[in-house]
């Protein structure tokens, strides 16, 4: 179980698998990576290793922007459908998330009991609500923001919107996350080791944080709207 995610001007998707790769020893059942261009988002996962993933991304799709999930499946069984990223019915919205909601059953009865469910996970109720805001008017931060607010439990978040190429949403609760710092990029990783291939400087993310990356900037905010000012780290491991 862990997540990573990348913005900037490199192809997304290797950055991705290589950071999978380095999260394997944690253990998972299933993986999958979403990436962004011009013509949409692409989503690929798999049951299994990391390299059976590698098998299935398709090699001519080039992204500058994209997030990528090992899983530990807490609610539905392994499997691919279960597998991360989730999408929200339209398919604008992308999410993975390391951690469990506790409150997702309510969730669905109070806000979502008209949509019709793809995955057996909890966490699709996060992208599904993202979305459901966004239909009542909401911008997609506002939306992300109230989602995040109604969620109780464990979550690392990183989502993506296909009507917004320039950012990656991200917020955590009792699960650990860190987005690291490069020139004309920026990375997410629940675990530095994911993303020392590409900084060692990384930046680290409090329980009830949101956090807005997009290439040259990353904007930490409170769930009640406040800008948080945070100085980076080094990572001393090794790569
Ligand atoms: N609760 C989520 C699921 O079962 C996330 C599990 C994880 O942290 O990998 O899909």
């Amino acid at each position: 179980c862990g997540i990573v995610g990348y913005i900037g001007n490199q192809d997304s998707k290797e950055i991705l698998l290589k950071g999978l790769e380095k999260l394997e020893y944690r253990g998972y059942d299933s993986a999958g990576i979403a990436v962004m261009n011009e013509a949409g988002v692409h989503l690929f996962k798999e049951k299994g290793r990391i390299a059976d993933l590698r098998k299935i991304v398709d090699p001519e799709v080039s992204a500058n922007i994209g997030i990528g999930h090992t899983r530990w499946a807490t609610h539905g069984k392994p499997s691919k459908i279960n597998a991360h990223p989730h999408q929200s019915s339209s398919e604008r919205f992308t999410i993975v998330h390391n951690g469990v909601i506790e409150n997702y059953e309510f969730l669905i009865d109070e806000y979502l009991s008209d949509v019709e469910f793809t995955s057996d996970t909890d966490t699709e109720v996060i992208v599904q609500l993202v979305e459901k805001f966004v239909n009542d008017g909401l911008e997609v931060q506002e939306a992300f923001r109230k989602t995040l607010e109604r969620l109780e439990g464990s979550y690392a978040i990183a989502m993506i919107d296909r009507q917004n190429n320039e950012t990656i949403y991200v917020a955590k609760n009792k699960s650990p996350l860190l987005v690291g710092l490069g020139h004309d990029f920026n990375v997410v990783a629940s675990d530095a080791m994911a993303m020392l291939q590409v900084t060692k400087e990384f930046v680290e993310i409090m329980d009830k944080e949101m956090v807005i990356v997009t290439k040259h900037n990353v904007q930490i905010l409170t769930l009640t709207g406040e800008t948080v000012k945070r100085e980076p780290f080094t990572a001393v491991l090794d790569a």
